[in-house]
């Protein structure tokens, strides 16, 4: 299935979603949002990332930052931190650079490497993205942890990829029927953003948004 532009859904909601499918409802479906030290601090880390200076060409290197990304197969756009072009013969044309340019997305991060694959599923969707923009195939990608200050590469297996589909396709669907799954508490609750908002205690089938009525109420 192909995607109009229309029906797009944030592309960096799939690090949301692989979190906790609530997490993603609330901030994509309900839009909610709760700012804490960890979400403001990746987000300086992003801006930095995407604020300098659109190119850079330093030999058979080409730094793109802030790109506009978007695929028609995953109904989803959004931004690449950094798309490193390399000088490459089984690259591709890019306009106003002589030679072939491999792409190749750089995603940076705040803290460390996680236990969990969210990290390397958004890099990936970004790479399926660049990989229908450009016609080209995409084996690999970055990510830069801030805390560590390294690399680690990431490689878009074909499980990766069939992840990033799926996940993309169930996206669609809980955001057409407007639905906020219920999930049980887990211990990733404690660093969870929305976790004030959200309040484990709502796994008993209220909404985010009707919980806050009631509080509100309450407190009126
Ligand atoms: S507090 Fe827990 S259940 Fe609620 S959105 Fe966050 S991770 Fe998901």
């Amino acid at each position: 299935m192909m995607y109009p532009e229309e029906a797009y859904l944030m592309l960096s909601g799939i690090q949301h979603f692989a979190f906790c499918e609530r997490q993603w409802a609330i901030i994509h479906i309900e839009q909610q949002w709760a700012e804490n030290y960890w979400t403001t601090a990746g987000k300086l880390m992003h801006k930095k990332a995407h604020d300098e200076g659109a190119f850079e060409k330093r030999g058979n290197l080409l730094t793109v930052r802030g790109l506009r990304i978007s695929s028609r197969e995953l109904g989803l756009s959004g931004q690449c931190d950094i798309v490193e072009f390399h000088e490459d013969e089984a690259g591709v044309n890019l306009f106003g650079y002589e030679g072939n340019w491999k792409p190749v997305p750089v995603e940076y991060k705040h803290g460390k490497p996680k236990e969990h694959n969210a990290d390397e599923l958004q890099l990936c969707a970004q790479a399926i993205c660049l990989e229908e923009m450009f016609q080209t195939e995409i084996p690999d990608g970055y990510l830069y942890y801030g805390e560590n200050r390294r690399r680690s590469h990431v490689v878009f297996t074909d499980e990766l990829r069939t992840e990033v589909k799926n996940m993309s396709r169930k996206m669609h669907d809980l955001f057409k029927r407007g639905y906020t799954p219920n999930v049980k508490p887990t211990k990733q609750c404690k660093s969870c953003s929305l976790e004030n908002l959200c309040v484990p205690k709502l796994q008993k089938g209220m909404k985010v948004r009707e919980y806050m009525e009631k509080y509100l109420k309450m407190n009126d």
